[in-house]
């Protein structure tokens, strides 16, 4: 371990690490599975508990204990290579990665090496212009994740300077899928563009497929990005450098630029780049971390306590049964059949409120009618709060439950709102808001021609301009009715018995 330097290593301009040289990418992401157990052993595998609470001899490393594999992550391993277009292997075993370090206390690592689950796949990942990008995938493998160390007492809570480190195993033996790129080449000055929409479309597919919470914030999916360039037209690959757990869609891409434009400026002024980890920082650069161990120093070996992988033709063909419509194709399906532009859906995307609007169409509501309350009044609502709009306390078939009583004409879209205001205030379902509050519209004609008669009564000179022709008049009564049934009639309907009272 070296310590932290500085954030100004010299950088070259990123149009002319473009004129001459060619980057050449490797993405290599880690996906937690959110399976209810960990990969060998059953303690349960939730984030956020209290340390060391989720813990047991076979994921603390006693001896004696014996690993026993999870069924249910070998089966999402299978679905994630499948929807990568990968091949499965029909029989594989597991290695145990050899090294020292407190946080992982078997002081060994149980993983696939040279014989991964699945291999030799490809995703086609939609780029923001329309077009696509095929990313070759190498191989997806199954491995447990390790404990989580926190280091105390330095400024930049690595473990350089630290005086206390503290030890959580609760993440020790939680399923984890590796997913490795094939060196991704030819993309020159669209390499960070395209890095950040393999990991966006890598995570959008790994949710439909729902297998994991895809949390980058919480660490449950994970982005290694390599980066070297070459100059242009020579064959052979330059040193590469690995920037280590990227934690967002857009620091994927910070990352990699920066790369790019710093070991632009190593080779420009004649030094080389040298192969080691980097370490990403929040405020847009890379430092140096490790350098880099190669396979030796693992002494990898077959797993002697666990079976091979070796799952079945029929149970392939089962799981590729099971995979979902790609998210972008369903997304490019869904935005035909609302008849929405690019920009529309690119909003609604961004919001977070995709999912929300189609649950609401399931539930019966018009797809205008569900865009229109996710898309305004109720992202309006989360922003006020500060919240995801997939946070509010209102459920799809709650808002489709309110656009069915504004279209059966029991509320007018204003009372619809309050109503809706109700139910995230808690206030139970919308019937029962409409209830409770007192907001349905009044339907019944007598109490409507009474508010009318007494609004005539109240207003003699307007009453007699309405009889003797003017029919713009009518409106100060229709207010007038309007405000006395606080908003609950129908404004058509009550314009009609005033026209008729007057006729
Ligand atoms: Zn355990």
């Amino acid at each position: 371990m070296t310590s932290v330097t500085s954030a100004t290593a010299p950088l070259l301009d990123y149009d002319q690490v473009i004129a001459k040289y060619e980057p050449v990418l490797g993405l290599e992401v880690h996906v937690e599975l959110s399976t209810a157990t960990k990969m060998f052993c059953g303690c349960a595998n939730k984030f956020g508990a209290e340390p060391n609470t989720q813990v047991c001899p076979v994921c603390l490393g006693l001896p004696g204990s014996l690993p026993v594999l999870n069924e249910a992550a070998v089966e999402s391993a299978i679905r994630i290579g499948l929807a990568l277009n990968c091949d499965i292997a029909p029989w594989g075993r597991f290695a145990r990665k050899n090294y020292f370090y407190p946080d992982q206390p078997k002081n060994y690592q149980i993983s696939q090496y040279d014989e991964p689950i699945a291999i030799n796949g490809y995703l086609d990942v939609p780029l923001d212009d329309g077009t696509t990008w095929r990313i070759e995938i190498e191989r997806a493998h199954m491995e447990e994740d390790t404990g989580k160390l926190t280091h105390l007492g330095s400024d930049t809570g690595r473990i350089a300077g630290a005086t206390t480190s503290l030890a959580d195993y609760n993440r020790s033996g939680v399923p984890l899928i590796e997913i490795v790129t094939k060196p991704v080449e030819g993309t020159g000055a669209r390499a960070p563009e395209i890095a950040r929409a393999y990991v966006t479309a890598l995570r959008d597919l790994l949710r439909a497929l729902d297998v994991s919470d895809v949390r980058m914030d919480q660490g449950s999916m994970r982005c290694d990005s390599n980066v070297s360039l070459k100059p242009i037209g020579q064959a052979e690959f330059g040193t590469r450098t690995e920037t280590k757990n990227v934690n967002s869609l857009k620091s994927v891409e910070v990352a990699v630029r920066y790369e790019m434009r710093r070991q632009a400026a190593v080779l420009a002024s004649g030094g080389t780049v040298v192969q080691e980890t980097r370490h990403f920082h929040e405020d847009g650069y890379t430092s140096p971390g490790r350098s880099k161990e190669t396979a030796q120093d693992y002494r990898y070996f077959p797993e002697p306590d666990l079976e091979p992988v070796a799952p079945s033709a029929e149970l392939v063909e089962r799981l590729r049964g099971t995979l979902p419509e790609l998210p972008w194709l369903a997304r490019k399906r869904i935005q035909q059949d609302w008849g929405i532009s690019d920009e529309v859906m690119r909003d609604l995307v961004n919001i977070g409120a995709l999912d929300l609007i189609a649950a609401t169409v399931e539930h019966g509501a018009s797809s205008d009618a569900a865009r229109a309350w996710w898309g305004n009044f109720l992202v309006q609502k989360a922003n006020e709060d500060g919240v995801e709009v997939s946070d509010l306390p209102i459920t799809p078939a709650q808002v489709a439950a309110v656009v069915k009583l504004v279209d059966e004409g029991k509320l007018s879209n204003k009372l619809a709102r309050q109503v809706v205001e109700g139910v995230l205030a808690g206030e139970g379902e919308p019937e029962q808001v409409m209830a409770d509050r007192g907001l349905a519209m009044v339907r019944d004609d007598s109490l409507i021609q009474a508010a009318v008669d007494e609004a005539l009564a109240a207003n003699p000179d307007i009453a007699e301009k309405i009889r003797g022709g003017k029919v713009q008049a009518a409106g100060a009564i229709v207010g007038a009715v309007m405000k006395a049934t606080k908003g609950q009639a129908d404004a058509a309907r009550v314009r009609e018995l005033v026209m008729a009272a007057c006729s």
